[in-house]
């Protein structure tokens, strides 16, 4: 009889894992379908640049219905209620039910706001398309608006966190701010743009050196750093910080780290912070029906510490459960999964970026980096047969 394969969600590792899956088991051995809230996968590591308004949304947000076609894979777009690992059962949004021989877990991560007051009510985040529309649409308001009424608080735009998002987006943003200050005919430097770091410094993944060449970059496109400086209350435009000062900002958007997506905790399945532990081949501790890649899982690395969540792990994973899949269903020998890491690239605006590269973490920085970045992008669309996207 056909097996039936749900896996939730659509972002990297989902997707992955129903690209990888179907190359191994036909249309008649199992049935496979994908749930995701959006009918499109979403490039997330370039939301930065949809937020700043430098690249379009079809060139980030690929219809799943073009990538599956011809796949035979059962597209579902609807949110993911709640999930029974123990029922095998799968909730959704427009009150279907499903069940299933094998799951794969694939739901991503949530903004993480740590129980600072007001945070969440007054932030804006970019965890998809839609967020990073409204922060464009936000910021052009707000600087339309400078134009008119020259309120300071208008004029002012704060990134809360100085990880890889908040400062990829604060380096699109600069690049973009003196075509939107001409736009509405005000001047460029009248834009406060600021970023907020509780720690001593912005991008602690990297080496020193490229944290300062960073910054110096930035600052040249007038970014003001505030680091050892965390954010601790937000109430309506005025953020508070923990030496006391206040900062009126009419734009604030909030990347001060992830979390599991609650529905994992929820659903029964073994978890560590939120997020569900993982064998070595990518199966839930404790339910062997249940696979669970990129942010949703937790795995760890070598020396006894979590791998942190970022697009080519979720990638990886996902490929491995693709035929890891295949293997349960079928009692073959399961393939273990060992990260390959690829290094780290942090775009800064159009023309500069910082990273380190490969097993040995070169550091790279301009021009090569940039050049990197984009490649990297490139080679996952074509690993996806997404390529139609740069048409864009
Ligand atoms: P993060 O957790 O890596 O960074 C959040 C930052 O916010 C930290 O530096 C933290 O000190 C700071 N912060 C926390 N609380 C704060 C407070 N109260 N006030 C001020 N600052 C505060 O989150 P992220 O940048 O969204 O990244 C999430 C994951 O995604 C990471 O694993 C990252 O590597 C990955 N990622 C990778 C890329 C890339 O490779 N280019 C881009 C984006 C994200």
């Amino acid at each position: 009889m056909s097996k039936q394969i749900v896996i939730l969600g659509a972002g990297y590792g989902g997707v992955l894992a129903a690209l990888n899956v179907r190359k191994y088991f036909s249309q008649s051995e199992a049935k496979v379908t994908v749930v995701n809230q959006y009918p499109t996968h979403q490039i997330i590591t370039e939301l930065h640049r949809l937020a700043a308004g430098n690249v379009s949304e079809q060139a980030i947000a690929l219809p799943l219905e073009k990538l599956f076609k011809g796949k035979d894979i059962d597209l579902k777009i609807a949110k993911v209620e709640s999930f029974s690992v123990d029922n095998k059962e799968v909730k959704l949004s427009d009150n279907t039910t499903l069940t299933y021989d094998a799951l794969v877990v694939a739901l991503g991560s949530q903004t993480a706001y740590f129980g600072i007051p007001g945070l969440e009510e007054n932030s804006m985040v970019l965890k998809s398309a839609d967020d990073a529309n409204k922060i464009f649409n936000h910021i052009n308001e707000k600087i339309r608006k400078y134009a008119e009424t020259k309120d300071e608080a208008d004029a002012a735009i704060l990134i809360g966190g100085g990880g890889l998002t908040g400062v990829e987006l604060v380096g699109e943003i600069a690049d973009e701010m003196p075509k939107l200050a001409k736009k509405y005919g005000i001047n460029p430097e009248d834009v406060k743009l600021m970023l907020v770091e509780a720690g001593p410094k912005i991008l602690p993944v990297l080496p020193d050196e490229l944290i300062e060449r960073a910054q110096t970059s930035l600052e040249a496109r007038g970014v003001k750093f505030l680091t050892g400086l965390p954010v601790t209350k937000v109430n309506g435009n005025v953020i508070e910080l923990k030496d006391g000062q206040k900062i009126k900002a009419n734009t604030f958007v909030w990347t001060g780290g992830v979390q599991g997506n609650p529905l994992i905790g929820e659903s029964g399945l073994e978890v560590n912070r939120g997020r569900a532990t993982v064998n070595e081949y990518l199966q839930s501790t404790s339910h062997k029906d249940v696979f669970v890649a990129g942010d949703s899982a937790v795995f760890f690395g070598p020396n006894d510490r979590p791998y942190p969540p970022t697009a080519q792990i979720a990638w990886q994973m996902g490929e491995l459960i693709g035929y890891n899949l295949y293997a349960y269903l079928e009692n073959k020998a399961f393939e273990s999964f060992k990260f390959v890491n690829s290094g780290t690239l942090a775009s800064l605006g159009r023309k500069d970026a910082v990273a380190i590269i490969g097993g040995n973490s070169t550091p790279l920085k301009g021009l090569p980096a940039s050049l990197m970045k984009e490649a990297s992008n490139v080679r996952y669309l074509s690993h996806i047969k997404g390529l139609f996207s740069l048409a864009y």
